[in-house]
C-alpha cells in the first residue's frame, strides 16, 4: 500500500466525480482512479440533463410536484423493477443533493419547463419541471486541467471545437442563416473558440452540456486539493475481514494498492465496451449482430468483475440491460463516420420511420429508448436492426434531420456524402434505399391520409403531450403530425446505439453494493451506471441516468462519512 486516502472513487463520470466532491467538501481526504487518460467518461459526451424532481427551480417557478406522484410514476414505468427503498431515497435526497452541489461547488442548473416526462400518459407524470439543463461553463477556469476533460461528441462541435449548448446555442445557431443578430452570436462562438485555440487550449473553451457538468465538478475537486490519477485502471479490491478497505490500480509503470479507511465507490460507467457482458445480456448481440455503443472504449464493466470478487451479487438485470438511442453514422472525411444520436428529430412532424420492408413499426414522437426498442424486436426476429428516416422537403428544411442542418443551411455535402438520399417521388427514393416502392409508396399513403386529420390509428403519435411538445407547436391539427406531400424526398439510415447501460450492481438506498445474500459489502458503494437503474429497463425522461447519477454519488459519500444529513434546506 503506497498512500492512504478516506475514499477512492474509481472512474470520473458524473457518479464518480459527485462522490468526488461531496467527500471532498465534507473534509475526506480523496483520489479518483480514472482508467482513460481523459476525464469525464460518457457524462463529458452527454446531454448533461439530469431529472430531478421538485428542485429548487422547479419550487420558484410554481411548479406543483410532490414525493408520491413522482414514485407514482417510477412505480408505474419500472413495473417488477421497482426499489422502494432505493426510489424513496433517491427522490427524497435528489433536491437535496442538487441544492449541496450548486451551493457548495460549482454545478449549475437550470430548469427545462416545457420538457415532460417522456410518457405522459403514466400516473405521476409531470408535464415540465423535473427536468434541468447545465450551464454552460468557462472552461479557461480550468487552467492547463481543461485539457484533460473529455471532448464533446465530435458532431455536437462546430469549427474551431466549439462545443454547442443544444438549449441556448443551437436555435440560434440554426437561425444563423436568416437573422443577422444570430449569424453575429455564430461568428462570436467561432471567434472565441478560435482565441482559445491561440491561447494554447486543445479546443473552444465554452464548455456546455454534459461537458459543462465535468468541467464545473472539476473545479470543486480542484479547489479541493483532490487528486485525480489519469491512465490508472482500477484492477480489484483489498478485502479484509469482509471490509473493502481499498483498490488494486495499475498504470504504464507499476501496480499498486492503495488504502481507503472510509469506502470505495465504483463509479467507472457501466459495460457498453464489454463483449462479454453484452453478448450475455443483449439477445441481438448473442445472435452475432451488433449495434453501436456511445460510452468511450475504457467502459468495459470492470467493476462488475471486481465487485464480485469482493462478494457482490449477481447483476441486476433489468427489462432491457442498456438505454438506446437510434444513431446514424456522418461521414466526416477520410473515409471516417462520427455517430449522431437521433434524440429528437425522428418525431417532427412531415418525418417517419420505416423498418427494412418499407412498414412504419413504432411511434416516432416517443422517446429515442422506445424507438430502438421497437428496432431490435424486429433484430431478434432474425435480421440486423435498421430503420429509415423519411422526410418530405418541408420538414427536411424545416427542422434537420440528423447532422443535415435546416434551411437555409445547404444540404448537398450530405447528398454527395450519402449520408442524405433523395428521390423526387417516393417510388425513386425507395430505389435509393434498396426497400420495396410498392410497400414504401403504401405506408406513405396511408401514414398522410390520416396524419392531414392530425391521427395516427397505427402508433397513436400525437396522442400523448410528449410527443405533441416534441413536435412543431405551429403545426394543425396536431404538432406531432403532417403529410409527406412535397418533393423532393430523403431518407437517413439509422442504427440501434447504447447511451450507457441499465444493468448493474445490485446496492441499496445507501449506494452499498450487496452481497450474494443481500447483506451490503462494508466499505464498497456503485454509483451511475455501475449500479442497476431504477426504472427497470424504462427510459422514462430526460436526465433519468445523470440525475440518480449525482444523487447516488453524494449519497455514497454521506453514508461512507458517517456524515448526517442537513436540515431541509429553506426553500422545500
Ligand atoms: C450522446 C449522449 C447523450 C446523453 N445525454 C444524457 C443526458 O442528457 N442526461 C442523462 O441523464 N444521460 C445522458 N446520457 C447518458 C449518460 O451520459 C450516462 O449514463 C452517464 O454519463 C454515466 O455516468 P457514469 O458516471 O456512470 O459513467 P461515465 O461518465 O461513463 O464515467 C465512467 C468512467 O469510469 C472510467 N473507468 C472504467 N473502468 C475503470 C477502471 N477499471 N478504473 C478506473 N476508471 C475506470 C471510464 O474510463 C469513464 O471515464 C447520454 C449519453 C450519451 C452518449
Amino acid at each position: 500500500m503506497d498512500k492512504a486516502f478516506d475514499v477512492i472513487v474509481v472512474g470520473s463520470g458524473a457518479g464518480g466525480l459527485a462522490a468526488a466532491a461531496t467527500a471532498a467538501l465534507l473534509g475526506a481526504r480523496v483520489v479518483v482512479l480514472e482508467k482513460a487518460g481523459q476525464i469525464g467518461g460518457t457524462t463529458a459526451t452527454s446531454g448533461g440533463e439530469i431529472w430531478i424532481p421538485r428542485s429548487r427551480q422547479a419550487i420558484a417557478a410554481g411548479i406543483v410536484d410532490d414525493a408520491d406522484a413522482v414514485e407514482t410514476y417510477i412505480r408505474a414505468v419500472a413495473k417488477c423493477g421497482f426499489d422502494a427503498a432505493r426510489s424513496r431515497r433517491f427522490i427524497d435526497v435528489a433536491p437535496n443533493a442538487l441544492a449541496f452541489f450548486e451551493q457548495r461547488t460549482h454545478v449549475r442548473y437550470a430548469l427545462m419547463p416545457g420538457s415532460p416526462d417522456y410518457h405522459s400518459d403514466q400516473p405521476g407524470a409531470c408535464s415540465g419541471g423535473r427536468s434541468l439543463a447545465a450551464e454552460p461553463f468557462d472552461g479557461r477556469q480550468l487552467g492547463k486541467t481543461f485539457n484533460l476533460v473529455r471532448k464533446p461528441l465530435e458532431n455536437a462541435m462546430i469549427v474551431g471545437g466549439t462545443s454547442v449548448c443544444t438549449r441556448l446555442d443551437m436555435p440560434r445557431l440554426l437561425r444563423a442563416g436568416s437573422r443577422p443578430q444570430d449569424a453575429l452570436y455564430a461568428a462570436r462562438l467561432v471567434a472565441r473558440s478560435w482565441q482559445d485555440r491561440l491561447a494554447g487550449f486543445s479546443r473552444g473553451t465554452r464548455m456546455t452540456n454534459g461537458n459543462a457538468l465535468v468541467g464545473r465538478l472539476l473545479l470543486t475537486l480542484l479547489e479541493a486539493g483532490v487528486e485525480i490519477r489519469l491512465n490508472h485502471e482500477v484492477t480489484g479490491l483489498c478485502v479484509v475481514n469482509g471490509r473493502v478497505e481499498g483498490v488494486d490500480v495499475r498504470n504504464a509503470e507499476h501496480v499498486t494498492s492503495l488504502r481507503a479507511s472510509r469506502g470505495v465507490v465504483l463509479a467507472a460507467g457501466g459495460f457498453s465496451h464489454s463483449s462479454a457482458w453484452k453478448t450475455r445480456l443483449f439477445p441481438h448481440v448473442s445472435q452475432g449482430q451488433q449495434h453501436v455503443s456511445l460510452p468511450p472504449k475504457s467502459n468495459t464493466g470492470d467493476s462488475i468483475a471486481i465487485a464480485q470478487t469482493a462478494g457482490a451479487g449477481s447483476l441486476r438485470n433489468p427489462d432491457q440491460p442498456a438505454a438506446w438511442t437510434p444513431v446514424s453514422n456522418v461521414p466526416v472525411g477520410q473515409g471516417r463516420t462520427a455517430p449522431w444520436p437521433h434524440f429528437g428529430d425522428k418525431g417532427k412532424p412531415g418525418v417517419i420511420a420505416v423498418d427494412w420492408q418499407g412498414r412504419r413499426f413504432v411511434n416516432e414522437a416517443d422517446s429515442y429508448h422506445a424507438f430502438v426498442l421497437a428496432l431490435l424486436a424486429q433484430s431478434n426476429a432474425g435480421r440486423a436492426a435498421e430503420a429509415w428516416l423519411i422526410a418530405d422537403h418541408r420538414a427536411l428544411r424545416a427542422y434537420g434531420l440528423g447532422a443535415v442542418r435546416p434551411h437555409p443551411w445547404p444540404v448537398r455535402k450530405h447528398l454527395r456524402s450519402g449520408y442524405l438520399l433523395k428521390g423526387e417521388t417516393i417510388a425513386e427514393l425507395a430505389g435509393r434505399t434498396g426497400l420495396n416502392a410498392d410497400t414504401l409508396e403504401r405506408t406513405v399513403a396511408e401514414f398522410n391520409r390520416h396524419a392531414a386529420e392530425g391521427r395516427d390509428p397505427l402508433f397513436g403519435r400525437g396522442e400523448s403531450l410528449f410527443n405533441r411538445r416534441s413536435g412543431d407547436a405551429a403545426r394543425a391539427p396536431n404538432p406531432s403530425l403532417a403529410p409527406l406531400i412535397k418533393a423532393p424526398f430523403y431518407a437517413l439510415r439509422v442504427l440501434p446505439g447504447d447511451i450507457g447501460t441499465f444493468a448493474g450492481l445490485p446496492t441499496d438506498e445507501h449506494a452499498r453494493v450487496l452481497g450474494v445474500t443481500g447483506v451490503p459489502i462494508n466499505g464498497l458503494y456503485a454509483v451511475g451506471n455501475d449500479a442497476a437503474t431504477l426504472f427497470g429497463g424504462d427510459y422514462p425522461a430526460a436526465g433519468i441516468t445523470l440525475g440518480p447519477a449525482l444523487t447516488f454519488g453524494h449519497i455514497a459519500a454521506r453514508h461512507a462519512l458517517g456524515a448526517g444529513w442537513p436540515a431541509n434546506t429553506d426553500w422545500t
